[in-house]
């Protein structure tokens, strides 16, 4: 990533509507609490000021980096550039019947519960898993019981000169906790859904919610699961088979809950999180002959 100089920087939120916080602390804005400064973070008022942001950015050659937050582990020394967060891209417009246009900032458990409200099933699954709409196509966020890309018909993205362009669900390719979509900031997604019955989706979501209070460590600052689950395994499983449930280094600790999770215990660093990706990674790889791949998103520089 390109280091850019505060002028460039200055020059590429110039005149850009919305909030522009300085060096600001990306723990304040991850789950895991965890995170250095980005150089400027940007919270566009709206589409015209998020595309003039990119436009400008592209033009000073300032890299831009968009985020919700909830999948994301960024090192302690945080990241240079633009951090976008789309939290004013908050619109929930129903299309028709079944049809539902959602901005990308949109949290996906607000999208779950308009959903439910309306009587339309198919997102029920998604009850529960924090961060944006945006966040969740570019992960096809799921659960055993369904994905984003089982619903989702198309996204409109912002590309680098600014404009907007909409892109179809065939050209978009997903896979477990992975996609490929053509390069841009995702400002809105439409989901098709079907009708069911009220009480059935309120039942279904609640039989979701109560199994995460059960078995998450939802009290303590996280980023979701750390890794994929290998084929024909649980990385949980793998983990505590391994004898790392519980293991700490510093302030880091894998949940006693939920092994394929890991805490911060009040201070943790991203360095430590990332010493404990990487024993957790050997000590598997070595006792069971299985890689593990991860979930969880790492980004930004080291101290
Ligand atoms: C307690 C807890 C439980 C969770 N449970 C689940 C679960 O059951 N299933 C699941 O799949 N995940 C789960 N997660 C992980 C996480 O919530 C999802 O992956 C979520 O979809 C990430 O959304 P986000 O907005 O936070 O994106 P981030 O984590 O910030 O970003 C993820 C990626 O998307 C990109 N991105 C974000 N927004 C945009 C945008 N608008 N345009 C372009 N790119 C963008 C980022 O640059 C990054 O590459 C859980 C997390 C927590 C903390």
């Amino acid at each position: 990533m390109k280091t850019s100089d505060e002028k460039t920087l200055r020059e590429a939120v110039q005149g850009v509507d919305g909030e522009i916080c300085w060096q600001e602390a990306l723990s304040l804005h991850t789950t895991l609490r965890i995170g250095g400064p980005a150089d400027v973070l940007v919270m566009p008022k709206d589409l015209k000021a998020l595309a003039r942001l990119v436009r400008q950015a592209r033009e000073q050659n300032v890299p831009i980096f968009v985020m919700g937050g909830t999948n994301l582990l960024v090192r302690d020394g945080g990241i240079r550039g633009i951090v976008v967060k789309l939290s004013h891209f908050e619109k929930i417009t129903d299309l028709n019947a079944t049809q539902i246009d959602t901005e990308g900032g949109v949290l996906l458990s607000n999208l779950a519960r308009h959903a439910m409200k309306r009587g339309l099933s198919g997102l029920e699954f998604a009850q529960g898993i924090p961060g944006t709409v945006g966040g969740a196509v570019v992960m096809n966020a799921g659960t055993r019981e369904g994905e984003i890309a089982d619903r989702l018909t198309a996204i409109r993205i912002v590309e680098s000169d600014g404009t907007i362009r909409t892109v179809t669900r065939s050209e978009m390719e997903f896979g477990y906790r992975s996609s490929r979509i053509p390069k841009g900031v995702i400002v809105a997604a439409v989901f098709q859904l079907h009708p069911s019955s009220l009480p059935e989706i309120q039942r279904r979501m609640r039989v979701f919610i109560d199994r995460r209070k059960a078995t998450q460590p939802l009290t303590l600052p996280n980023a979701g699961s750390i890794f994929k689950n290998p084929n024909g395994h649980f990385a949980a499983q793998l983990v505590e088979k391994v004898g790392l449930k519980g293991h700490r280094i510093g302030d880091a600790q894998v949940s006693e809950r939920h092994a394929n999770f890991i805490v911060n215990l009040g201070r943790a660093t991203a360095k430590e999180v990332l010493q404990l990706i990487r024993l957790i990674g050997k000590r598997v790889e070595e006792q069971t002959g299985i890689t593990l791949e991860l979930e969880l998103r790492i980004v930004g520089q080291d101290r």
